[in-house]
């Protein structure tokens, strides 16, 4: 059904997407991120299904956006666009600005709204974009060689296009995250609240999917409340308007490089990070 995601029902009332270009190390192109749009639809819309595992084949979870991608524009024309912003084709900053809105803000922010529980199970590189699907998730698993990074300060940007850093980190070490480029290891991230349980890598999937049963057993009305509840709490302290603020901030950065460098990104300060 889908070219770039699996979808499982690997236990009763368990639904799992699993990313699946390990080739690319799941980088993400036009086609993987709608795939996996029309996936979380189908769990949240099958009424058996009570949890959703997101997973990844291959030694790791996401290298992030696929910055190799041809044609994406032509990809998101096969495709239902869920947002009403449209303007996909237009001229000069509108065009990337659409294009975000839909596919990375959009998307992520579609997928922590939906309401049933949602397991990230990470191993290997998490990366920029990569961050934009786990953090989406209720619950993050990581194998114990899981790690996370954000590079785009060195890009000439920001951050990623959903700010969440301060939600899942803390802003000191948010901060430490976006200006120094250092990996975050799975243990520290524990330690910061990011992650729920770091666990063996061979273990990671049963982990998870014992996790995701036990949560199954319950009630699913009494499950969305949860969820709802605890996401009104964030937004009550200022994450959704937030998370507005950083993302107009993000387009102003590419429109400043497209102005200075003629690209979206400031290459300026690449090199030294790729190399670590
Ligand atoms: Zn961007």
């Amino acid at each position: 059904m889908y070219q770039t995601v699996i979808y499982e029902t690997p236990a009763p009332h368990v639904a799992r997407l699993v990313l699946n270009r390990p080739e690319t190390r799941n980088a993400q192109d036009t086609r993987m991120l709608y795939e996996l749009n029309q996936a979380f639809d189908r769990a949240a819309q099958d009424n058996d299904i009570k949890v959703i595992i997101l997973a990844a084949a291959g030694p790791h979870f996401s290298s992030g956006h696929d910055l190799r991608e041809q044609g994406g524009l032509e990809t998101m024309a096969e495709f239902q666009t869920v947002g009403t912003w449209c303007g996909f084709g237009c001229a000069g900053a509108e065009a990337q600005m659409a294009r975000e809105k839909e596919i990375y803000i959009g998307f992520s922010e579609r997928w922590r709204n939906l309401p049933k529980p949602t397991i990230a199970q990470v191993q290997g590189k998490c990366i920029a974009g990569g961050l934009m699907l786990i953090w989406p998730c209720d619950i993050i698993i990581a194998a114990e060689d899981a790690s996370f990074w954000d590079n785009t300060v060195s890009m000439g940007v920001g951050g990623v296009e959903i700010f969440n850093h301060p939600w899942e980190l803390g802003s000191r070490k948010a901060k430490e995250m976006l200006f120094t480029a250092d990996w975050l290891s799975a243990r520290d991230a524990e330690k910061l609240g990011m992650v729920n349980h770091v666990v063996p890598p061979e273990s990671l999937a049963d982990f998870t999917l014992a996790m995701a049963s036990r949560i199954a057993q319950k009630p699913l009305f009494a499950l969305k409340l949860a969820k709802e509840a605890v996401n009104a709490a964030q937004d009550a302290q200022g994450r959704t308007s937030a998370l507005q603020t950083a993302f107009a901030l993000h387009q102003l950065a590419h429109s400043h490089n497209m102005q200075v460098h003629g690209m979206m990104i400031d290459p300026s300060g690449l090199s030294p990070a790729v190399k670590r």
